[in-house]
């Protein structure tokens, strides 16, 4: 089909193309180029590529007339595109040696490009993931999201207290995108809706909004090895200039004022991971989001087919989270009132185009508008969620005969709310879990009363992870090792993974595990020097929990069993004790100040035992600044325990567990979200599970729930009492008395176990031959968690590509 990149671009012929750039392009001189024109003329060269290869497999899929896949996000987590780009285009060493005779060494310019940091957390990164392996697929995939200037925060600790500067990311990441100004979209906002009949006909008639453009900027993600390019399309708000009407209306201030207000929308991703903030201003980024794709796509269809009628047929839209649900509403806008459908055909377009990934069932992240804000914000969009509701009250009353106190809970409409959530299930034909346990949970709680309604609409997509981007392109030497032993086809096919079975018990393959292992901790270590002038010591466990800083996450449980390790060594000097590092990272959402002092609770823990010289060189903390992808890369070839400890039914998921596992590391974890299947995958004997099940949970509850209770042990009681009076006198009153009085994620119910599975990692981890056998075992049974695989039950059972 299109060029084989491999074959194509050789070293020459990727040197000519660099010094073409700098000559034709940028009007620089190779000989006195900086490393960031280098950086620069690389990422041109390479996004030259790509483009191409994406016209040839888009016009190979248009001629075919596939159906297209769009992934709708407000978050993505990109990372950094450099490598990932060469590596999967199969160009990584023929460009790394034309950079070489050009004196350039080319791990300088990947640590030159900053991330693209689009997102918080699990999923957003889960988004970018998608597209890799979409584009693997050789599915036609795009992904829609917004061109924010400033991703998420960049996080400093001063002082154990978390604060945050903007992160300025589109200097250095700007290179990756192409603009597309003949496909800007103008977006409406507020004014009024006239309507009326004429002929039989329904009209309506949009009068006195506000137009803000949207103007899209590209971003190609090759596959591994395939034809595939997935598109990443990010709008980005631009103001008509002034406001016309307002000008008009002799308004001159205001009319110019609204470009910045316009413009605003596009500025910032919002930094909450789990948690809904009713602002209007993010309402306004999520309409600008779905009306400028939708009107994207219907755009595309009717180039393709000049007609919407197969439109279902033709388009799969995925729902990231009830974040983008207004695609919904905003598609029979289009089919209503711009093309003329009835409301029954309109409806059955949009059901067949629709599918909804539910990713939590925790309360707080439920979005929920307040219906004035709503309706003065989109009053066409409000009109058509309440014709919505209203149906489908009507359905469950005449057709169900559903009393009004069922129909209230399930209404999208209800207490002068808009319910996101409500009006995505109604207007799926799926809703999925991201996990078997999520999945279940969904059916039997949140969504319970759809589910007796509609059974089959809901389904389960366990998550994935991009494998190589963790392991082939983040750990080259645990890469060295699988093909020596097995061969490189698991780059293909990750469930290849499991050949590495049969060297369980080959004690030279796992001493090389072993040395890899060495390595990576060698490179974390020195890392982790040059940052922060702390020596790790590489023969301690290095004990691993990196993910958004939540209360369901538990972070707060790790920092208290560490407090009452450090007591216990302080009474027991000379006892046998396995060396420990604990490694944190967490960003926690800056308004939400009880994870702020979790950090510094960390912090000043790290801080009581790095001053303690009886006890440093056995126990530490290390707390990463800024968490992110490019840190993860580094991160997770050098850990050896993933701590996924959240209380069992609040993860709906977890990616970063997978991260983790494929890199060798075992899991200590509840059973929570995907922690389950990794369990099952890897074996019961292979990873080490603690604490309440999801029916131990809900049972303690319904018992009445007295964390007081649970302070049995002494040491536990001692660390809590130390919370209070204070570490180094800094007192944490604030955590002390939510785990005292009300530990909503019940810490100390689930703290002697945790305290004991620890106990047992240590032990486990002296016997060096059988510690190398479990963290074989993970590694082998990993392929099933790659996005590979989650992509394809999308096809299958959801997208029925
Ligand atoms: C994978 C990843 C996450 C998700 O981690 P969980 O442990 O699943 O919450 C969050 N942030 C970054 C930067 C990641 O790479």
């Amino acid at each position: 089909m299109g060029i084989d990149t491999k074959k194509h671009y050789t070293k020459a012929v990727l040197e000519n193309l660099i010094l073409d750039t700098f000559k034709n392009d940028m009007l620089i001189d190779p000989e006195h180029a900086s490393d960031e024109a280098y950086y620069e003329a690389l990422c041109r060269v390479t996004r030259g590529i790509l483009s191409e290869k994406y016209k040839f497999f888009d016009a190979h899929n248009n001629a075919r007339a596939r159906k297209k896949v769009y992934y709708m996000s407000m978050e993505f987590l990109m990372g950094r595109s450099l490598k990932n780009s060469l590596y999967n285009l199969g160009i990584q060493d023929a460009m790394t040696a034309a950079l070489d005779s050009l004196g350039v060494d080319i791990e300088r310019m990947y640590a030159l490009e900053p991330d693209a940091g689009l997102g918080n957390g699990g999923l957003g990164r889960l988004a970018a993931c998608y597209l890799d392996a979409m584009a693997t697929n050789e599915l036609p995939a795009m992904g829609y999201s917004i061109l924010y200037e400033y991703g998420i925060f960049k996080q400093r600790i001063i002082d154990g207290w978390q604060t945050e500067t903007p992160d300025y990311w589109l200097p250095g990441g700007s290179v990756w995108l192409k603009v597309k100004p003949d496909r800007t979209v103008p977006v409406k906002f507020g004014g009024r809706i006239e309507e009326g009949w004429s002929g039989g006909h329904h009209w309506v008639n949009h009068v006195e909004y506000q137009t803000v453009y949207a103007v899209p900027h590209d971003m190609y993600v090759p596959g591994f090895d395939s034809e595939g390019v997935a598109v990443l399309r990010l709008w980005k708000a631009k103001s008509p200039g002034f406001d016309m009407e307002a000008f008009n209306r002799g308004d001159y201030v205001n009319s110019v004022g609204a470009a910045s207000a316009a413009e605003a929308i596009s500025k910032v991703l919002y930094p909450n991971d789990n948690h809904a903030e009713g602002k209007m201003l993010r309402l306004k980024q999520q309409y600008f989001l779905t009306a400028a794709s939708i009107s994207d796509i219907v755009r595309r269809h009717l180039a393709l087919y000049g007609t919407l009628d197969n439109f279902g047929e033709k388009n799969a839209v995925q729902i990231n989270d009830t974040h983008p649900t207004l695609a919904i509403p905003e598609l029979m806008r289009v089919l209503l009132d711009d093309c003329g459908y009835g409301w029954d055909q309109a409806w059955r377009i949009v059901t067949d185009t629709f599918a909804y990934t539910n990713h939590t069932v925790m309360a707080e992240a439920l979005e929920k508008w307040n219906e004035d804000i709503f309706r003065n914000l989109l009053p066409r969009i409000y009109m058509i969620v309440q014709e919505i509701d209203r149906r489908f009250c009507e359905l469950l009353r005449e057709t169900y005969h559903y009393d009004q106190y069922d129909i209230d809970r399930m209404r999208v409409i209800y207490d002068y709310q808009v319910r996101m959530a409500n009006l995505a299930v109604i207007a799926s034909h799926c809703v999925n879990g991201v996990s078997k346990l999520h999945s279940q949970i969904i059916k039997d709680s949140v969504f319970h009363d759809y589910y007796k309604l509609t059974p089959d609409k809901f389904k389960n997509v366990t998550n994935g992870i991009a494998s190589r981007r963790w392991l082939y392109q983040s750990n080259p030497g645990l890469t060295k090792l699988l093909f020596d032993t097995i061969g490189d086809s698991w780059l293909h096919d990750m469930s290849h993974l499991g050949r590495f079975e049969r060297f369980a018990s080959d004690k030279q393959a796992l001493e090389r595990l072993a040395a890899v292992k060495k390595e990576n901790k060698q490179r974390l270590a020195k890392y982790v020097l040059d940052a922060s002038g702390v020596t790790l010591n590489t023969d301690s466990i290095f004990d691993v929990q990196v993910k958004r800083l939540h209360e369901y996450k538990r972070q707060h449980l790790n920092a208290l069993h560490i407090l009452t390790e450090y007591l216990w060594l302080k009474d027991n000097p000379n006892a046998p004790f396995v060396p420990k590092t604990y490694i944190f990272g967490a960003k926690a959402a800056p308004g939400y100040f009880l994870a702020k002092q979790i950090i510094k609770f960390i912090c000043t823990l790290r801080d009581m035992i790095e001053g303690d010289a009886a006890v440093r060189d056995k126990l530490r903390i290390v707390f990463l600044e800024n968490y992110s992808v490019t840190i993860s890369e580094l991160l997770m070839p050098a850990s050896e325990i993933s701590e996924q400890i959240s209380l069992a039914g609040t993860e709906a998921s977890g990616t970063g567990n997978m991260k983790l596992m494929l890199n060798g590391a075992i899991t200590l974890g509840t059973l929570d979200g995907a922690n389950i299947e990794i369990g099952e995958h890897a074996g019961s004997e292979n990873i080490l599970i603690f604490g309440m099940t999801t029916e131990e949970v809900d049972a303690l509850r319904a018992a009445g729930y007295h964390p007081s209770d649970f302070i049995r042990d002494n040491y536990l009681r001692r660390a809590l009492d130390m919370l209070s009076a204070g570490i180094c006198n800094q007192q944490f009153p604030d955590i002390a008395n939510s785990l005292r009085f009300n530990d909503p994620y019940m810490v100390l119910a689930d703290f002697i176990s945790y305290r004991d599975i620890q106990k047992k990692a240590s032990e486990l981890y002296t016997r060096s031959e059988g510690w190398q056998r479990m963290s074989l075992h993970n590694i082998a049974a990993s392929g099933y968690f790659c996005a590979d695989r989650s992509i394809n039950d999308y096809s299958h059972y959801i997208w029925n590509l």
